[in-house]
């Protein structure tokens, strides 16, 4: 397969071509025409296996082709919520690297950095990587506002479940939209407390499951 046949925006194909990205990985391929449908997707994938692609290519997408089709989208429209800062860091890096050259803008929020900057960041932006307890504290001092998300990615559910963040999880999930919004859990593996937070979240989801190469 190739990344033309995906039918993603051109100046996406362009960046990904920047990127050094010759084809898609095989959860890229899998994955990508499902979430473009907008279906809610459960991801059994590791890291390494290119799943950030996967999820930030076809939100890009999508945010640039209703960018087209208003004035200008404002708001934080699609979520990612990641267990560790380096991931959320590494994520938020592919947005800004995928999406380069657009009006979309990226911000990663963890804790342990000030928080001013990242009130500043959030007022511009489309797409928040955040890890759980840090965007619970904006969510509190009500500098973020998700009521406009549209689309949500838990990533490395399972590690958020071994570090403690289920409840933070769903106190974050209870901030946004319930309709309309499409969801994609990520996970390496899928011990039963993840089987059932799926259940509870995800309205009949497509499963996507690659092992590592
Ligand atoms: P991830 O599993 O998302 O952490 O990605 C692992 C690494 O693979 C990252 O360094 C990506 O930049 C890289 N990568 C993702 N997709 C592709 C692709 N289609 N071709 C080559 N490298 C890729």
């Amino acid at each position: 397969m190739n990344f033309n046949e995906l039918n993603l925006k051109s100046k996406i194909i362009k960046n990904i071509k920047r990127a050094g990205y010759v084809s898609p990985t095989p959860i890229q391929a899998e994955a990508i025409p499902i979430v473009m449908e907008g279906r809610v997707v459960m991801g059994l994938a590791q890291t390494g296996t290119g799943k950030t692609a996967a999820f930030a290519l076809p939100i890009l997408d999508r945010l640039l082709r209703e960018e087209g089709s208003r004035a200008r989208a404002k708001g934080i429209r699609a979520l990612v919520v990641a267990p560790t800062r380096e991931l959320a860091e590494q994520i938020h890096q592919s947005f800004a690297t995928l999406g380069a050259g657009t009006r979309l803008r990226s911000v990663s929020i963890f804790g342990g950095v000030g928080i001013n900057p990242q009130i500043q960041a959030l007022r511009s932006a489309d797409i928040v990587v955040a890890c759980p307890g840090r965007l619970l504290d904006h969510v509190q001092r009500r500098t973020v506002d998700l009521s406009k998300v549209e689309v949500l990615v838990l990533d490395e559910a399972d590690q958020m479940f071994d570090m403690g963040f289920l409840p933070d999880i769903r106190r974050i999930i209870a901030q946004l939209p319930a309709a309309g919004r499409q969801t994609l859990l990520f996970s390496a593996t899928m011990p039963g407390q993840i089987r059932k937070l799926a259940d509870d979240i995800l309205t009949r989801p497509v499963r996507v499951k690659v092992q590592r190469e």
